[in-house]
């Protein structure tokens, strides 16, 4: 049985403060959550020590939303593996389409800080989706099995259990326009199907793979009762516990 997991990406949203009292209410309500259903919560970087010391003990686990590319030194402005995981991170996110859009974050840079999480004892999200262009294109398919190729190929059927995959079409993204669940689904089977023909089915199979774009409470169970959708990765609904939650309910 693969994991199923919602995990919440806070992006650049709330102060310390707001973060640490939404922190307490997911933790507060985490117990409605069937033992099955793992919770993750991805705070900006100031709140992530704070953060880990409100879910200590509780069944939340901690992500980053993003690591460096180099272990550590004359980088200004990064944050390195090493310092997420002593800040309590058990996660990072990496290649959430905004970062690839504004921040210039390529494939070649992904794979370098997929092998620096991994190394580092991290476990990895990575997000993969294509944009409004492409699926209108037709192009949805070649684009996610390309970007699941660039980067995940460089990895071991070993390094492969430490990394869940995000599909997130860029265009359900904060818009209110979620992918129905047969589109959902279709990549979801695909992105199976790309790890299959390099990890082998069994490997395949058992990656947990999440939906991003708009996910709420009142269209998480058409998502999750696909046969390929292993959870969420929740932008916006994650910022207000109940919802956060009441996704998490919809298993
Ligand atoms: C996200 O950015 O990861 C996301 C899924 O956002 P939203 O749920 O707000 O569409």
């Amino acid at each position: 049985m693969r994991k199923k997991i919602v995990a919440g990406n806070w992006k650049m949203n709330t102060t310390v403060s707001e973060g640490v009292a939404l922190a307490k209410a997911v933790v507060e309500k985490a117990g409605e959550v069937g033992k099955g259903v793992g919770l993750i919560v991805a705070p900006p970087f100031t709140h992530l020590v704070s953060v880990a010391e409100v879910l200590k003990g509780s069944k939340v686990a901690l992500s980053a939303q993003n690591c460096a590319d180099h272990v550590k030194g004359a980088y200004t402005g990064e944050v390195a593996v090493d310092m997420l995981k002593d800040a309590g991170c058990s996660w990072t996110i990496l290649g959430h389409s905004e970062r690839r859009q504004y921040y210039g974050e390529t494939d070649e840079k992904l794979v370098e800080k997929v092998k620096l999480a991994l190394e580092g004892g991290l476990g990895v999200i990575l997000c993969v989706g294509e944009n409004l262009d492409e699926r209108e294109a037709g192009r949805h398919f070649d684009v996610v099995k390309q970007q699941v190729k660039a980067v995940l190929y460089n990895f071991s059927a070993e390094d492969m259990k430490n990394i869940v995959i995000a599909y997130e079409p860029v265009w359900a993204i904060g818009t209110g326009k979620t992918a129905t669940a047969a589109q959902a689904e279709e990549i979801h089977a695909l992105i199976r199907k790309t790890l299959a023909e390099k990890f082998g089915a069994e490997l395949a199979e058992e990656t947990t793979i999440l939906y991003g774009g708009s996910c709420k409470p009142s269209n998480a169970k058409e998502l999750f009762a696909e046969k390929d959708i292993d959870g969420g990765l929740i932008g916006g609904a994650s910022l207000k516990a109940e919802d956060f939650i009441g996704i998490a309910l919809a298993f």
